[in-house]
């Protein structure tokens, strides 16, 4: 039997190769993003009340009523974007789910994207699985700024979506409010929308604000924000997120994610509903993780390698470029395998598998793993 794969070159993401090598290996693994440390007591118990109290079924298609309502009044709050929870929240399987949704319910064959790398490697297979022609346009270290006459240069009759992420999987760059502009600018001008992945919103410091798309009225207009519960609450493994965007768009949204998952588990939208009213806890998470960051740089101070600068996101690149003339992928096998410690190579993130000797390391981890890792790194 002839398989006509739509993804031929596509592997196993390399978050899932470097987290198995790292179990293989019993390395301390600060490859794939996610917390070592414990979901709140209370939203836990709050589950298990829901399910207890027999809410088991469907949840309605778009997203549980209440728990679409306090993301709306959030939203305001927090952006000062009024948003309608009935027409224009969606909660998605995650953020993954979101942005496969929106490009599945907006790009039509042939539309080109236009998308940065480094990307999150679920982009541009997204675009390509739905017919879409991603366009890359590399970033480089160490702040990974976007040069917008260059992005004007790439937009042509059949460029339908911009994709941008801030704060930044992997740079831990952040865009400023001259980059929004600019942004909304070429929107506007050439009519697209925009795919704006915010799942690390929270996640910023050095007192920055997170400039979200939700900021600028005619931007926000033309706007798919995509969120995550994962990184807020530390629990990457429920896959809960959600959409902002306007009702024209968010309609073309619903009718690919109620085809591609329907509806996001009830208990849990429940609970969450309930946990958000508590602005506590949300809202010291840049500090909280900012402390995590300050930790790490910490251990490796007096190392020849070098940190880039990181401002949001829980990841800290390193530059091994003073170390070793290994490849990324060379260096992050090699670190694994004989330091026990297991990072990513940047160069998964380009298309073009470019290699700026550099790797990603998570740092949402206990200090005791991140000593740990530290104590590695001082090797090295
Ligand atoms: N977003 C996480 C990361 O960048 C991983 C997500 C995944 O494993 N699919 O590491």
């Amino acid at each position: 039997m002839n398989i006509f794969s739509r993804l031929p070159e596509i592997g196993t993401t390399i978050f899932s190769v470097m987290s198995k090598l790292a179990l293989e290996h019993q390395a301390i693994n600060l490859s794939q993003g996610f917390p070592d440390f414990p979901v709140s007591e209370k939203l836990i118990d709050s589950i298990y009340q829901k399910m207890r109290d027999g809410h088991n079924q469907y949840a309605p298609m778009p997203g549980v009523p209440a728990l679409r309502k306090i993301i709306g009044d959030i939203v305001y709050k927090t952006y000062r974007h009024p948003v309608n929870s009935e027409t224009e929240v969606t909660i998605t399987a995650g953020g993954t789910e979101a942005i496969f949704a929106s490009i599945a319910g907006l790009i039509h064959p042939g539309d080109e994207v236009i998308l940065f790398d480094p990307s999150y490697d679920s982009y541009d297979p997204a675009i390509r699985l739905n017919g879409g022609i991603p366009v890359h346009l590399n970033l480089s270290p160490p702040d990974f700024s976007i040069d917008w006459a260059e992005v004007k240069k790439k937009i042509t009759r059949q460029t339908r979506m911009i994709m941008v992420n801030t704060p930044h999987n992997p740079a831990g760059s952040v865009l400023s409010s001259s980059d929004l502009k600019e942004l909304e600018h070429l929107a506007e001008e050439h009519d697209l929308i925009v795919l704006s992945d915010e799942v690390y919103e929270r996640i910023i410091f050095e007192n920055k604000t997170h400039e979200s798309v939700l900021k600028y009225p005619n931007l926000a207009a033309r706007s798919i924000a995509v969120f995550s519960f994962g990184k807020t609450f530390h629990a990457t493994g429920w896959k809960v997120g959600y959409t902002i965007a306007s009702e024209i768009i968010t309609r073309e949204i619903r009718k690919a994610h109620q085809f591609i998952t329907f509806s996001v588990n009830t208990p849990v939208q429940l609970a969450l509903a309930e946990y958000m009213a508590d602005a506590e806890n949300y809202l010291h998470l840049g500090k909280f993780y900012q402390q995590k960051r300050d930790f790490l740089l910490e251990q490796i101070k007096g190392t020849s390698l070098n940190p880039l600068p990181c401002y949001g996101s829980y990841f800290q690149l390193l530059s091994y470029e003073g170390v070793s003339t290994k490849t990324d992928v060379e260096m992050a096998s090699w670190m694994t395998k004989e330091m026990k410690l297991a990072p990513i190579p940047v160069s998964a993130f380009y298309k073009d598998r470019s290699d700026h000797k550099l790797l990603r390391f998570c740092f949402a981890k206990n200090e005791d793993t991140l000593r740990k890792a530290g104590e590695i790194l001082k090797k090295i």
